[in-house]
């Protein structure tokens, strides 16, 4: 199969609509990360996302919906806060878990009594979406435990010649998954941090909890269960821009090539050596960090992060991406 990349002018929504419908799968850009969508109505369309990423069984999909769709018929009933935050929120970076009718085929949400629904603001995906007009579920447009593609081309790394489309609407401007918000209950629940942040939802539901999982407890969003986001070479995480570059200097003295992924603060403490620099705030972090481990885990032998000082916003989202990306504990 050949894999065209394509805008969406020209006949290629006619071809996405074509796809979906014959129950295949086309990767398109969204606000936060490239996704793998098919028709969240068909067993087989949606099995074979799984296939393709070698995603877990159990790990459940997102459904996108274009703005003016009735999520009334996917969703068993919705409370205030959660009409109140779909108004200021959506279309946007926020995935909202309702009941679920049961609508949508079961291996959407892996046996889960809920669904996530999400509507993106990415006019690309917005085209799309509305040009299919179904349901779509779709997980991010990486192979199971790669990091996440920001930009047509990462798709394409990943699935060339496994998929037909990828609508191309240039890089993601968010850069990191939405948050995922547990509407439930009779207080929305943060189960993934992102790009909403908890002081964001609070300041319209009034309040808003962020799950934590307990020992042993089998978690709320069965997504978070995995190592994720990890670029294919070697990892190193440090705390401080010297550990760092120790670390650095030793691998490099061994023969390798290191590159040190760090915050904008510390590329000068570092100078002489490879960085990468995130940038200065949370909202630009978010937007670098995986094209920056795409591109870290390309060149180099060793990929060392250092822990940005940086707090506060979005930096929980990235910061649970960082640690998890390098392998440690969140
Ligand atoms: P991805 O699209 O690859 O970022 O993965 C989707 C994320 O949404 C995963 O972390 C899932 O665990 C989470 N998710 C999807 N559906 C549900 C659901 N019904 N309940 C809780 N979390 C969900
Ligand atoms: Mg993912």
């Amino acid at each position: 199969m050949q894999t065209e990349i394509l805008g969406t002018d020209g006949g290629s929504l006619v071809a996405a609509k074509r796809y979906i419908e014959a129950g295949e799968v086309v990767a398109f850009h969204t606000e936060t990360v490239y996704g793998l969508g098919a028709n969240a109505f068909s067993d087989d369309a949606v099995r074979r996302i799984f296939a393709l990423k070698g995603r877990p069984a159990d790990n459940p999909l997102i459904v996108h919906v274009h703005r003016d769709y009735d999520i009334s018929k996917l969703i068993d009933g919705e409370p205030a806060y959660a009409a109140a935050l779909r108004k200021a929120f959506l279309p946007g970076p926020l995935t909202m878990v309702y009941p679920s009718r049961g609508k949508v085929s079961k291996y959407v949400s892996c046996g889960l009594d809920t669904l996530a629904v999400r509507v993106p603001s990415s006019p690309t995906a917005q085209a799309f979406l509305r040009a299919v007009d179904l349901p779509i579920a779709a997980p991010s447009a990486n192979l199971s435990k790669h990091v996440s593609p920001v930009t047509a081309q990462h798709v394409f790394e990943d699935f060339n010649g496994k998929i037909p489309l990828i609508l191309d609407g240039g890089p993601c401007s968010g850069g990191i998954e939405s948050t995922v918000l547990d509407c439930t209950g009779g207080v929305p629940q943060i189960l993934r941090e992102g790009l909403v942040t908890r002081e964001m939802v609070a300041s319209v539901a009034g309040e808003c909890l962020l799950y934590k999982r307990k020992e042993g407890e089998k978690p709320k969003s069965p997504g978070m269960a995995y190592k994720h986001y990890s670029p294919y070479c070697r990892t190193a995480y440090c705390r401080s821009a010297e550990e760092a570059a120790a670390l650095y200097d030793a691998e490099q003295a061994a023969g390798g090539a290191p590159a040190i992924l760090c915050e904008s603060g510390a590329v000068g403490i570092l100078e002489g050596r490879n960085t990468l620099d995130l940038g200065a705030n949370g909202e630009e972090m978010a937007q670098r960090l995986y094209a920056l481990l795409r591109r870290g885990e390309k060149s180099a032998t060793l990929l060392i992060a250092v822990e940005p000082k940086e707090q506060g916003g979005v930096m929980a989202g990235v910061m649970n991406r960082l640690k998890r990306a390098f392998g440690g504990s969140i």
